[in-house]
């Protein structure tokens, strides 16, 4: 079988690994130079996912190529209330610089028999009838049984894809965080021992959220907003962050870049006549955060699996992945964004309140969903009732991500145009738009 990919995002070049292993023919085509791949910042994600992915012992990896992430601090507008999370041994992430784990990714592909078309731009899909057959590209019309599309948020492969096709194709406000980000030099000594990583949710009261990380040697600032940043918008928060964290530098040392962040629910349907969808291009972060390097690992592994299991990659055999995932992932980042929506829309006084009196709590905001159990909505309720609108209204989104989350959970066993648009339907219902 011939299988494209489109864009060497991480969820295509895990896929496109274990095809690549079991002889398939798998071609990358990528935008970028091989020595271009990637930005220059880090990821957190579990790391015992990329040594399954590659295959190998944690012991084979390099020691100085990743570091176990801190914990986590989520701070209210005011900056007078935190939530901390504290991970434990077995769920602590790591942190690793994009580039190394790209080209860890990519010569494990290779290794595998992948070939790579570098320097290549993917202009839009081929189509025939119902079915996509390959991919128009800079380098031609290449021909494919599947077309596997890890091209990334603004994918041209999935905006193209006819309306026919039920793929949605474009984010709504608040779907994307337009984000900054850069690493700092580091000009004074801290002031505590360990400073948590730090999450400003409504940041300066905007509709959107920073984070600031301090390193050893350096400062990883991110400002993330729902509209595209303006560069004095931008300016005037670095400058806000110098005032509260004297140590920050003016020096940019790593990454000083544009990028944008998927914060939603994963695609409803991601799939179709030899066709998948993986990675940014389906929306697969957790929307709190927006990270999204697990889920692609995750979703890269649960394709190639179907397509070993299928071959015939009609969207009937696909369909399994899109099941699967959403079954085991999707529904629990649908949850997130309930919450994630809630919080975006109102007050940033009302944010503080929530914070203050303990009604967003660290379950929440972890994405576990610890904090719905009858007991614990109680107890919110006890606490949140000094300010019902606010109350109302975080209760509403934590329900609106649960119910979305089980609905993602039942998605039609078996693939029927009429069945999918009832369920996808069904789900669009329950609003997430940021007003
Ligand atoms: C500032 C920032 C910080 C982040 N931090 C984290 C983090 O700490 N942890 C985490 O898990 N996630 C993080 N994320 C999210 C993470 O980057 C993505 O979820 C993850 O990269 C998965 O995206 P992807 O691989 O599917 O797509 P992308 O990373 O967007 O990769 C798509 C690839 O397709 C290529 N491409 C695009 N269009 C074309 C075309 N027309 N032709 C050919 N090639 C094309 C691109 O060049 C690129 O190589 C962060 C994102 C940003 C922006």
């Amino acid at each position: 079988m011939q299988i494209l990919i489109a864009g060497a995002g991480h969820g295509g070049l895990a896929a496109g690994a274990a095809l690549a292993k079991a002889g398939h023919r798998v071609t990358v085509i990528e935008q970028n130079a091989r020595g271009a791949l990637g930005h220059d910042w880090e990821d957190r994600f579990t790391f015992s996912l990329l040594t399954n992915t590659l295959g190998v012992a944690e012991s084979a990896l390099p020691a100085d190529i990743w570091r176990d992430r801190g914990d986590c601090t989520f701070m209210s507008p005011d900056l007078k209330t935190h939530v901390d999370i504290c991970f434990d041994a077995s769920h602590r992430q790591r942190v690793m610089w994009r580039k190394p784990l790209l080209r860890l990714l990519v010569d494990h592909a290779e290794s595998c028999g992948a070939q790579f078309l570098f320097g290549t731009q993917v202009i839009a899909p081929l189509i025939e009838g119902m079915r996509v057959t390959g991919l128009r590209t800079q380098a031609g019309d290449l021909s494919a049984d599947l077309v596997i599309d890890a091209a990334g948020v603004f994918s041209p492969v999935r905006t193209k894809l006819p309306a026919r096709f039920g793929i949605e194709k474009t984010p709504r406000r608040g779907d994307l965080f337009y984000a900054w980000r850069a690493y700092f030099e580091r000009i004074a000594e801290i002031p505590a021992a360990e400073i948590p990583f730090e999450v400003y949710l409504r940041h300066a009261g905007e509709a959107g959220l920073s984070w600031f990380c301090t390193n050893p040697d350096s400062t990883d600032v991110l400002i993330g907003r729902i509209d595209p940043l303006k560069p004095d918008q931008l300016e005037a928060h670095l400058a806000r962050f110098r005032e509260t964290h004297p140590w920050m530098g003016t020096k940019i040392v790593h990454g000083g870049q544009y990028g944008v962040i998927p914060v939603r629910r994963p695609l409803t349907r991601m799939v179709a006549d030899g066709y998948a969808a993986v990675g940014d291009s389906a929306f697969m972060t957790t929307p709190m955060n927006g990270m999204g390097v697990d889920l692609c690992l995750h979703a890269g592994r649960l394709l190639a699996e179907t397509v070993l299991a299928h071959p015939g990659c009609t969207v009937a055999e696909l369909w399994q992945y899109n099941r699967d995932f959403h079954r085991l992932y999707g529904g629990e980042t649908a949850k997130n964004e309930g919450l994630k929506n809630a919080l975006l829309r109102m007050d940033a006084e009302d944010v503080d309140f929530l914070f203050a009196a303990r009604v967003v709590e660290s379950a929440d905001l972890a994405g576990a969903g610890g904090s719905m159990t009858l007991s614990a909505l109680m107890g919110k309720a006890q606490r949140g009732m000094r300010r019902p609108p606010a109350f109302g209204a975080v209760v509403d989104g934590l329900l609106r991500g649960a119910c979305t989350a089980a609905l993602y959970k039942t998605a039609p066993q078996t693939f029927s145009p009429e069945a999918v648009d009832a369920w996808s339907r069904r789900i669009a219902l329950q609003d997430r738009t940021v007003g």
